[in-house]
C-alpha cells in the first residue's frame, strides 16, 4: 500500500480505447424498441438524430474501440483526472476503512460530461452535422457540449430546464460564453414546448420535457442533430475512460476496491466508474458495485424494470429500462443532474441481474456529507456528487461498526462551484427534504407503454 494521497498517471497513460462490455454480457439485454411499430429498432430508425458512427457504438459488438487522435488531443487538456485517498475525511470518521475518490471536476465545464461531449461533437463534425441540440438538467451537459461544439466549430442550441434555468444563471452564461444559444424548457421554440406551456403555463421543466424539445429541434433539421449527455450505451462507452484510469491508479496505490460508488441520475458517471470493473466481476471477483440516487427520484430503488420512452412527448425509442413513468416530474431538487425518470438499460440490466446494487438517499444527508468532505479534503463537490460522497461514508461507518477494513473508491463527477445558492440554502436551514411522492411515481407509472 502506498503512502502518498494524490495518485497521478502521465498524458501517455490516457487509456487509447472506450471498454465496450456490451458483447461480456451474461445474459441477453432486452432490445429498444421502434415507438410506432414495436419491432425492435434497427440503426436506421436512429440516423434522423444521430450520426452512424454513435449508431455503430451503440450497438457495437466490439470490446474495445479506439479513442480518435482528435478526441485524445482535447481529453489531454484535464486527463488523466487524479485519484486521492481521502486520508482527512478518514480520520474525521475515525474509520479504519480506505477511502479513495476519482475526480472529474478538473474538466474545463467542471464535471465528467465532456469526456463524452467531446467524443460526439467529434463524430457529428465527421458526418457533417452543423449544429447540436443538447438537453440539459443542472446546465453540466450544456455547458460540455457548448464547450466541444466551439471546439470542434459548430453551433449548439441548449434546452435548459426551467427550474434550473432560473436557480443557476451562471451555468448559462457560461454556455454563452462558449457561444451556445439557450432556451428555458419548456419553452415557446418548439411544437412540444408550447403544447406543454398551453397545458401548464407555471411548468418548472424536466429532462423529459427538455429532450422532446432537443429531439424535435434535431428532427425537423437536416444540418442538425441532437445530442445526449447520459443513459445511452455511448455514453457510458465514452465515459468508460474514467474507470481505466482507476485501475491503474488502484495499483498505484497496492490496493483493490472492495466497494465502487457513484451517484446515478441516468447512469454515465457511475457507469463510467463502475464498468471498467465488470469484467473481473464477471469472472469472480467480489468487488460491490453501488450506485446511490436521490429519494426524491428514486428510479433505481421505486421504479419498475419496464419499456418506457425517455422523453415526455414520446418521440424517443421504447427503452427496456427502470422508470418512474416519462410523465413524472420530480421535485426541484438540488442535485438536478439526478433528476431523471428513467436510467442507462445497460445499468438496468445489470442491476435487474444482480451485478449492481442501488440505494436512494434524502438531500439532505447528501449535503451534510459534501460538507463534511469540503471541510476535510478541501473539493467542494456538486450536489449530485454528494450522493456517492454520503455512499462511501455510510460504507466507511458500517466498516468501523463491523470492526473490519474496507477498501472505498467513489466517483467526485463534478465541482459545486455554481451551486453555492444550494449550499447557502442548506447552511442557513432553508433546505428541506422531500417526502416520497409515492402517488405522483404510482400515477405516473399507470401510463407505461404496454409492450410485448
Ligand atoms: C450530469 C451529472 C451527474 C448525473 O448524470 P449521470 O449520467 O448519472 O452521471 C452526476 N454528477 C454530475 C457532476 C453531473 O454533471
Amino acid at each position: 500500500m502506498s503512502h502518498h494521497s494524490k495518485f497521478v498517471l502521465t498524458d501517455k497513460q490516457i487509456p487509447s480505447v472506450w471498454l465496450n462490455v456490451l458483447p461480456l454480457l451474461r445474459e441477453p439485454m432486452d432490445m429498444p424498441v421502434h415507438p410506432a411499430t414495436l419491432k425492435p429498432l434497427t440503426p436506421g430508425d436512429l440516423a434522423p438524430i444521430f450520426p452512424m458512427s454513435l449508431i455503430e457504438q451503440e450497438f457495437s459488438p466490439q470490446k474495445e474501440i479506439d479513442i480518435p487522435g482528435e478526441v485524445l488531443d482535447i481529453y489531454r487538456l484535464w486527463r488523466p483526472t487524479p485519484l486521492y485517498r481521502a486520508r482527512r475525511l478518514e480520520q474525521a470518521l475515525d474509520t479504519s476503512a480506505h477511502i479513495y475518490y476519482k475526480y472529474e471536476g478538473t474538466s474545463p465545464a467542471g464535471s465528467h460530461k465532456p469526456n463524452t461531449a467531446v467524443a460526439q461533437a467529434y463524430y457529428n463534425k465527421k458526418a457533417g452535422i452543423r449544429r447540436l441540440t443538447p438537453e440539459t438538467g443542472a446546465g453540466q451537459w450544456g455547458s460540455a457540449l457548448s464547450l466541444s461544439c466551439q471546439l470542434f466549430g459548430m453551433d449548439c442550441t441548449v434546452y435548459m430546464v426551467r427550474c434550473s434555468y432560473d436557480q443557476k444563471p451562471y451555468r448559462r452564461m457560461m454556455m454563452n460564453t462558449w457561444g451556445a444559444e439557450v432556451f428555458a424548457s419548456p419553452s415557446e421554440h418548439t411544437h412540444c414546448g408550447r403544447a406543454i406551456r398551453e397545458r401548464f403555463p407555471d411548468s418548472p421543466g424536466s429532462l423529459g420535457i427538455a429532450i422532446s424539445e432537443a429531439v424535435e429541434d434535431a428532427a425537423t433539421h437536416s444540418d442538425t442533430n441532437y445530442s445526449l449527455g447520459s443513459v445511452l450505451n455511448h455514453v457510458m462507452l465514452h465515459q468508460t475512460v474514467i474507470g481505466q484510469e482507476c485501475l491503474a491508479q488502484m495499483e498505484l496505490a497496492g490496493e483493490k476496491p472492495d466497494v465502487v460508488i457513484g451517484c446515478f441520475g441516468g447512469g454515465s458517471n457511475f457507469g463510467g466508474l463502475a464498468l471498467p470493473f465488470i469484467p473481473a466481476k464477471f469472472n469472480g471477483d467480489p468487488v460491490r458495485l453501488v450506485a446511490v440516487e436521490p429519494s426524491a427520484c428514486p428510479t433505481l430503488t421505486k421504479g419498475l424494470y419496464a419499456y418506457d420512452y425517455g422523453d415526455t412527448a414520446k418521440l424517443t425509442p421504447l427503452m427496456p429500462m427502470f422508470t418512474l413513468g416519462h410523465d413524472f416530474v420530480p421535485p426541484g431538487i438540488h442535485a438536478g443532474g439526478l433528476r431523471y425518470h428513467g436510467a442507462s438499460p445497460l445499468a438496468s440490466h445489470l442491476l435487474k441481474h444482480g451485478w449492481l446494487e442501488a440505494r436512494a438517499y434524502p438531500q439532505l444527508p447528501c449535503f451534510e456529507a459534501a460538507l463534511q468532505f469540503a471541510r476535510t479534503e478541501g473539493i467542494l463537490p456538486a450536489p449530485e456528487s454528494s450522493h456517492a460522497i454520503r455512499g462511501a461514508i455510510d460504507e466507511a461507518l458500517a466498516a468501523k461498526a463491523e470492526g473490519r477494513s474496507r477498501v472505498i473508491l467513489f466517483g467526485l463527477s463534478g465541482h459545486g462551484h455554481f451551486d453555492l445558492a444550494s449550499y447557502d440554502a442548506y447552511l442557513s436551514g432553508k433546505l428541506k427534504d422531500y417526502e416520497y411522492p409515492s402517488e405522483a411515481i404510482a400515477e405516473s407509472l399507470a401510463s407505461l407503454p404496454k409492450v410485448g
